[in-house]
């Protein structure tokens, strides 16, 4: 089937739906961009506003040597319209970037509706439209539409989101901690042995820890399946020892005997840098997490590079889904920007957003994929929620999914990770901009 090159569908206008429009427009497409807000509302969002942000005002860190500032500095490069509206927009906040969330969306709405090629459609749409088409529909996406991305992608798509924080593998004490499978097994583990005292002292922050309180729309049966941690311990001092912190079939070198509660830590990168905290999905506080999770004795000094969280979240299990340029698979012209895409966070949003808009204006263009550099911080994200991966969990920008660089401490390796970056990402606007060039 030939696909007109005129006009886009773009649905949802949220963060990642609104970027995608206007990387659309400026490309000289047509945008029919639906949104069902405020003729229906999500559970999270009050306003009928563009890209309206659902929680907190701040986009994090805006200091350049930060994974979350090394991400705006590329979305910089590449033109984000979102970015540009939240500098305008900027309130003091220290080295974070947040913004004053009414002007936030009226700078948005403004600069999409300067352009005449620009429709907006007040719509709650049931299914996806024909292509060429962005799906942008965000963690709450309506019920009906959920029921037909579902059947497009053979269930593919979760409404909810369990994750165990991942910590930095270099700042695991390697004195206090050993590899090795259960029962001499297999590897990729690390673990973290406690002896009683140091358990039990886990045990009652654990159970004494302040967690977030669930939305209205989160209720009790969301959590079934997937206990979190410190559920699982208010149910009994030894439940977690019978469960995520067994120590049978595990032997610590430094005593000889078997530890009294281990914590296991599985690989979350090929590359062994970052490690999850295996069954320890959590909806404490991240201040909490940070706390009391920096107890055991091997993590006491833990770099966090993402805290865990329990929320209702619609993503899709992109791996098996979407190609490398977040392409439905099978489907000409089906794409999907935003969290529904299984990156987690506002920026990241954006950066999904920006991205499927670039990747479908190269298709219908009749122009060959081209992905940001894995040594990018959009490309590492594009890698890891797209590559293959079989224990995929919604990601947000850290230097953990980057491939390793050299460096004397951890400060050497941010500004190398950086300077990598940013000199890639010069590169990839450079070939963008060049075919584009050619292509008019
Ligand atoms: C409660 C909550 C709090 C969050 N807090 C934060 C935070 O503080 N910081 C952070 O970094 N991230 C946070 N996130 C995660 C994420 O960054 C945001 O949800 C972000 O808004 C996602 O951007 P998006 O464009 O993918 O989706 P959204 O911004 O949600 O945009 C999707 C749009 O699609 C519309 N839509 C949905 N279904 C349909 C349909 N069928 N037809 C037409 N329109 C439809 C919606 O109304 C919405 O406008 C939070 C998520 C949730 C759910």
């Amino acid at each position: 089937m030939k696909i007109s090159r005129n006009k886009v569908a773009v649905i949802g206008a949220g963060l990642s739906g609104c970027e995608a429009s206007y990387q659309l427009l400026k490309r000289g497409f047509a945008v029919d961009l639906y949104e069902m807000r405020p003729l229906k509302s999500t559970p999270a969002h009050k306003t009928g506003d563009f890209a309206e942000l659902v929680c907190s005002n701040s986009l994090k860190s805006d200091v350049a040597d930060t994974s979350s500032g090394l991400l705006k500095t590329e979305l910089k490069m590449l033109d984000s319209l979102l970015l540009k509206c939240a500098y305008e927009t900027r309130v003091e906040a220290g080295g974070a970037l947040a913004v004053d969330r009414k002007l936030f969306s009226e700078s948005v709405r403004k600069n999409l509706e300067k352009y005449e090629r620009f429709n907006l459609i007040t719509e709650e749409v049931e299914r996806i439209p024909a292509a060429p088409v962005i799906v942008a529909t965000g963690p709450l996406t309506g019920e009906k539409l959920f029921d037909d991305i579902k059947s497009r992608t053979s269930d593919r798509l979760f409404f909810f989101d369990a994750v165990a924080p991942i910590v930095d593998a270099s700042s695991v004490d390697p004195e206090k901690s050993f590899e090795s499978g259960r029962y001499g097994k297999g590897d990729g583990y690390i673990n973290c042995p406690m002896n009683k005292e140091e358990y039990d002292a886990f045990y009652n922050a654990l159970v004494n820890g302040e967690t977030v309180p669930l939305k209205d729309f989160e209720g009790k049966e969301v959590f079934e399946g997937c206990m979190p941690v410190e559920v699982m311990a208010k149910r009994g001092y030894d439940t977690m020892r019978f469960g995520m912190l067994k120590p049978v079939g595990l032997t610590d070198p430094k005593t000889g005997r078997r530890p009294y509660a281990v914590l296991q830590l599985r690989k979350e990168t090929q590359d062994g840098s970052a490690y999850n905290l295996v069954g320890f999905q959590t909806n404490l506080k991240f201040s909490e997490q940070k706390r009391i999770f920096s107890m055991i004795p091997a993590l006491n000094h833990a770099e966090f590079l993402r805290y865990g969280v329990m929320h209702r979240n619609s993503y899709l299990y992109s791996p098996d889904c979407l190609t490398r340029t977040f392409r439905l698979k099978g489907d000409d012209a089906v794409y999907f920007g935003g969290q529904i895409t299984g990156v987690e966070g506002y920026v990241e949003s954006i950066m999904s957003g920006l991205l499927a808009a670039i990747h479908l204006s190269r298709e219908l263009d009749g122009l060959p994929e081209l992905v940001p550099p894995k040594t990018t911080m959009c490309g590492a994200l594009s890698r890891y929620i797209t590559l293959h991966n079989k224990n995929f969990q919604p990601m947000n920008s850290n230097f953990g999914i980057l491939p390793a660089v050299e460096g004397r401490d951890k400060n050497e390796r941010r500004t190398n990770y950086v300077a990598r970056a940013v000199s890639d990402m010069e590169n990839y606007v450079n070939a963008l901009n060049c075919d584009e060039e050619l292509s008019r």
